[in-house]
C-alpha cells in the first residue's frame, strides 16, 4: 500500500489503523477500545489498556540489548561524555524513582523538573513515568516569574533541579531563580531534589532541599517496579505560550503517546533498534520530550543528549558526534542551521556522515536558502516537519518510512496519517478545497493518539481555546495560516494569533508585555514579532513611559531600554528578552482600544500597514516608522 492509501485508511478506518500501530508497544493488559470519542473533543485512546512509558522506553529493551547504548550524554560545557547502556539506564531510573517515592511522590502527583541538559534530567522524567507520577519539565532558560506560574499551576509535590546550567562556558545559576520562584508561588513543594554539579554554590532550605548524590547512594540497589497505568493516565504536562499571559499546560496521556511515538519512529524518523538518534533540542521543549527522551528509547535506539552550542569548540561538533556514534537520524531546527551557515562550510565535509539517513528539521518555517545550503553541504536528505507542543509529533511531513516521496522546498509536506487536516475560511468556517487557497490549518476531531488530552486542570479552556475559534464548527485550530498545492503539499504562512517564534522557541507576546508593564515607569507596551534573518523572528517592544522627562537623549533611552530588558530577563528569562525596546508617546490602537499589532509588525518589516481606517491616532504608527527607519 502506498502512502495515499494508508493515509485514507488512518482516517476512514481509524480504529483498525491505530489498533495495528498499538502493537508496536508493550501492553500489560490490552486496550478495551481503540478510540472513545463519545464526548468530543475529548478523545480517549486505548482506554482500558494498561501500560507504562518507562517500561516501553527502558525495561522492554534490557533483555535483548541491555548492554547496548541507551543514553549518550555529551557536554561540551563541562567536557563530559558518558554512555549509559539500557541496563545502566534502568538502574539509574530505579534509583531516581526510589528517591522520589521516598520523598512522598505517588501515582498522579506532579513532579516539576527544572534542569539543564544533564542525564539526571532524563532519569527524572523516566522515573516519574515509571511510578505513574506526572512530570512537568520547565525549560532551564525560563526565569522566576515564568517558573512560578508553572509551579502554581502544576502544584508539584517535588521539584527536581540542579545548581546550574552552562552556556558557552558561562555558568547560569538555577537555584536562586528556583528559590525566588518558590517564594513567588502560592503553592510550595514539599521537597526540592538538588543535583549538585559543582558549578554554582547555593543556599539550602533546611528540611526542604535534598541532595541527590546522597540519596542516590542510599538507593544504589533499588528495584522499583513499573506502575501499570491506564492508557489515559496523564504522563506529563508541558507548558506553552498562547495569546494570554497565562501559559497553558498541555496534558499528554500515556498509551496514546507511546503508540504515536513508536509509529512515528518507524514511519517518519526511520529509526531501528540498535541505531542512534540525535536531536539537538532541549528537554524543556516538546521535541526534547518526544525525540530526545521517549521516542528514540521506545524504538530501542540510543539517544544523544547534548549540552552545548552547535559551534563550540567549533562548528564541526555535531557532525563529529554523528561520525563517532554512527547517528542514523538527526533532528534539529532551522535556526541552528542558520547559525552553522555563518561558519566555515568545510565543517560539513570534515566527518564521515554515511550513517545518517536524514536530517529532520522542525519548529519554525524552513526557508529555501537554508534548506538548500544544508542539503548540499551534508549530501543527505533534509526532511521538514510541522507540528506543535499540543500535538506531540508531526502533523505535516513526508512519511519516508511508508513511501519515499520528494520534498518540496518551503513545504513541510503532506498531512501525516491520523491527522485529518483541513484548511478553513477564518470567518465562515467553510472548507477551502481548491489548491493554493489560504486558510486556517485545522484538524478534524478526534486528534490522533499522542496529542494533548486537555489543558491541565481546565477542560473548558481546552475546548474554548482550541476548538471554538472557527465559527460554527467544533474543530481543532493550529492557529497557523496555510495553503495546500495541487499535490497535497502544505505551506505554512505564519500564525493567526499573537504567538511569535524566536529561534524555534514559541513565545506569547502578552507574557512579554505583562513583564515589561511591571516596570514602574512603563504605562503601556506592545510587543510584536519581526522577521529576522537568523532567528526567524525576534520580539520588538514599543513602550510608553509614564514619565518620559528623563529620556532627554539617546544615552538615557538606551539606559532605560537596558533596564526594561533586565526586568524581562529576570522575570521570564533571556529567551523572552526583546531585541529592542523603543519608546513612544502613544501606541497605535483602534478607536475601540484594540492594539494594532499587525500594523506595527508590518511597519517594522517595511511592509504596508494595511487598512488603517479604524486607527485612533495616525501619528502613533508614524512614530514607530521613524524609529525603525521605514
Ligand atoms: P511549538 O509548540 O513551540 O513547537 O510551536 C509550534 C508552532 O511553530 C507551530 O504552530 C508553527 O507556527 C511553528 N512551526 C513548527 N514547525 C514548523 C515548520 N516545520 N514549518 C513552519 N512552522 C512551524
Amino acid at each position: 500500500m502506498g502512502f495515499a492509501d494508508i493515509y485514507r485508511r488512518s482516517i476512514e478506518q481509524r480504529d483498525e489503523f491505530w489498533a495495528e500501530q498499538a502493537q508496536l508497544v508493550h501492553w500489560e493488559s490490552a486496550p478495551k477500545q481503540v478510540c472513545d470519542y463519545s464526548r468530543p473533543p475529548f478523545a480517549k485512546w486505548f482506554a482500558g489498556g494498561t501500560t507504562n512509558l518507562c517500561y516501553n522506553a527502558v525495561d522492554r529493551h534490557v533483555g535483548a540489548q541491555g548492554d547496548k547504548p541507551a543514553l549518550i550524554y555529551v557536554s561540551t560545557e563541562t567536557q563530559q561524555e558518558r554512555v549509559y547502556t539500557f541496563s545502566e539506564l534502568q538502574a539509574e531510573v530505579q534509583r531516581m524513582a526510589a528517591i522520589l517515592l521516598g520523598l512522598g511522590v505517588k501515582k498522579g502527583d506532579r513532579v516539576l523538573i527544572y534542569m539543564p541538559m544533564i542525564a539526571e534530567a532524563a532519569f527524572a522524567m523516566l522515573a516519574c513515568a515509571r511510578i505513574g507520577a506526572i512530570h512537568s519539565v520547565v525549560f532551564g532558560g525560563f526565569a522566576s516569574v515564568s517558573l512560578a506560574s508553572r509551579i502554581e499551576d502544576a502544584t508539584p509535590k517535588v521539584i527536581v533541579s540542579a545548581d546550574a546550567g552552562s552556556r558557552a562556558g558561562k555558568v547560569v545559576a538555577y537555584k536562586p531563580l528556583l528559590d525566588e520562584a518558590i517564594r513567588l508561588s502560592k503553592h510550595k513543594p514539599q521537597a526540592v531534589l538538588m543535583v549538585d554539579r559543582g558549578l554554582a554554590p547555593f543556599d539550602k532550605a533546611e528540611g526542604r532541599d535534598q541532595d541527590y548524590a546522597t540519596l542516590r547512594e542510599r538507593h544504589l540497589q533499588a528495584k522499583v517496579p513499573c506502575e501499570w497505568v491506564d492508557a489515559t493516565h496523564p504522563s506529563y504536562i508541558l507548558y506553552t505560550s498562547g495569546t494570554t499571559g497565562r501559559p497553558k499546560g498541555v496534558q499528554r496521556d500515556t498509551g496514546g503517546y507511546a503508540v504515536a511515538l513508536a509509529a512515528s519512529m518507524k514511519h517518519i524518523f526511520l529509526g531501528k533498534p540498535g541505531e542512534t538518534y540525535f536531536s539537538t533540542s532541549d528537554i524543556g521543549w516538546v521535541v526534547g520530550h518526544s525525540y530526545i527522551v521517549y521516542g528514540p528509547l521506545i524504538a530501542g535506539m540510543a539517544t544523544i543528549m547534548y549540552e552545548g552550542l552547535p559551534i563550540r569548540p567549533d562548528a564541526g561538533i555535531w557532525w563529529s558526534l554523528v561520525e563517532k556514534y554512527k547517528v542514523t537520524s538527526m533532528f534539529s531546527a532551522p535556526t541552528a542551521v542558520r547559525v552553522l551557515k555563518k561558519q566555515d562550510p568545510s565543517f560539513l565535509k570534515k566527518y564521515d556522515l554515511s550513517s545518517l539517513r536524514a536530517l529532520f528539521l522542525a519548529g519554525e518555517p524552513l526557508d529555501e536558502p537554508t534548506a538548500q545550503w544544508i542539503a548540499e553541504g551534508l549530501g543527505r536528505p533534509i526532511v521538514d516537519n510541522y507540528w506543535q507542543t499540543e500535538t506531540g509529533w508531526p502533523i505535516l511531513t513526508i512519511c519516508n518510512g511508508i513511501e519515499k516521496a520528494p520534498s518540496k522546498f518551503g513545504s513541510p509536506g503532506k498531512a501525516v496519517y491520523g491527522f485529518d487536516v483541513k484548511l478553513l475560511d477564518e470567518n465562515t468556517g467553510e472548507e477551502l478545497k481548491g489548491a493554493n487557497q489560504k486558510g486556517v490549518v485545522a484538524i478534524e476531531g478526534p486528534l490522533p493518539p499522542g496529542c494533548m488530552q486537555t489543558v491541565w486542570g481546565d477542560d473548558e479552556r481546552f475546548v474554548n481555546t482550541y476548538w471554538k475559534s472557527i465559527p460554527g464548527k467544533l474543530v481543532y485550530s493550529t492557529f497557523d495560516w496555510g495553503i495546500r498545492d495541487e499535490d497535497g503539499y502544505f505551506f505554512i504562512l505564519g500564525r493567526t494569533d499573537d504567538v511569535i517564534n524566536v529561534a524555534g522557541h514559541r513565545l506569547g507576546t502578552r507574557e512579554i508585555e505583562e513583564s515589561i508593564s511591571s516596570h514602574p515607569n512603563i504605562a503601556e507596551v506592545a510587543v510584536v514579532g519581526v522577521a529576522d534573518q537568523l532567528k526567524g523572528q525576534v520580539a520588538m517592544a514599543f513602550a510608553v513611559p509614564k514619565d518620559a522627562s528623563g529620556l532627554v537623549d539617546e544615552a538615557a533611552k538606551l539606559k532605560f531600554e537596558g533596564e526594561v530588558m533586565k526586568v524581562v530577563e529576570q522575570q521570564l528569562g533571556a529567551v523572552a528578552r526583546p531585541a529592542r525596546v523603543r519608546f513612544v508617546t502613544v501606541l497605535p490602537k483602534t478607536r475601540s482600544g484594540k492594539l494594532l499589532r499587525r500594523a506595527i509588525q508590518a511597519v517594522c518589516e517595511g511592509r504596508d500597514a494595511g487598512d488603517l481606517t479604524t486607527i485612533e491616532d495616525p501619528t502613533a504608527l508614524q512614530q514607530i516608522r521613524e524609529l525603525v527607519g521605514g
